[in-house]
């Protein structure tokens, strides 16, 4: 009988990741964070790699970033986090010189090693969309020409499967937090996700030809009352 997608999911967990040492991260974590979320799921949001709590915990985005991340999705897309499926690009924490006290982006030799579990969990959640936080995330899927500042909210394809570059919530902590420009900045983003995923825009219309099956019917008024459901809430 063929497998479904928690038994894919918990086999390259178990039996391909296991106890991995494939880069020089796995000297300083304290648990391998592979994800989690509905293996069924609609969307997957993808981050660069684990902090400090989320090396802790063995949980994506569950520190601050966590937080803003979980409010976009439940105050703004109204989905509950456990419906969507959150991963990161590397499993285990990377910080400078491997000292734990600064966290940084993966390099290449741990993307190189690790981003293949990353495009498995993706062939087996099989999601209708992608949102990628950050650069390295949107590097690793799409490699755009240019960085997050200029091709957030700009649709791209990875295998035929849209995906949305946005802001790491990280970032968007670093550079005003609760009253940075780019959290309104990111909000219009995930509401092309939203409409993508309400069938108000359709693939062709993104990208000029046929690929999936999609329920076109516009909900206008739906559009309309999106920002206003979420004032006082996410912002
Ligand atoms: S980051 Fe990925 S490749 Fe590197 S040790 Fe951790 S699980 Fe293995």
């Amino acid at each position: 009988m063929a497998q479904n997608k928690a038994q894919l999911l918990e086999d390259l967990r178990n039996n391909t990741i296991g106890n991995c040492t494939r880069c020089k991260l796995h000297a300083t974590r304290s648990t391998i964070v592979f994800g989690e979320g509905n293996p069924e799921a609609s969307v997957m949001f993808i981050g660069e790699g684990p902090g400090k709590d989320e090396d802790a915990q063995g949980r994506p985005f569950v520190g601050k970033a966590g937080q803003l991340l979980t409010a976009v999705i439940e105050k703004g897309m109204k989905l509950k986090r456990s419906d969507v499926y959150i991963a990161n690009v590397v499993k285990c924490r990377p910080t400078v010189n491997l000292e734990l006290k600064r966290d940084r982006p993966p390099d290449d030799e741990e993307v190189a090693a690790c981003g293949p579990f990353l495009k498995k969990q993706i062939e087996i959640i099989n999601p209708r969309v992608i949102v990628t936080l950050g650069n390295p995330s949107t590097k690793f899927l799409v490699n755009p020409k240019e960085g997050i500042t200029k091709v957030h909210g700009v649709w791209h394809l990875y295998n035929n499967i849209p995906v949305m570059p946005t802001f790491h919530p990280s970032y968007i902590l670093r550079n005003g937090g609760d009253t940075s420009p780019l959290k309104r900045l990111m909000w219009e983003d995930i509401k092309k996700v939203i409409a993508y995923l309400h069938g108000e825009i359709t693939f062709e219309a993104i990208f000029g030809k046929s690929g999936v099956t999609l329920d076109i019917s516009i909900n206008v008024a739906g559009a309309e009352k999106r920002d206003d459901e979420v004032q006082g809430s996410l912002f």
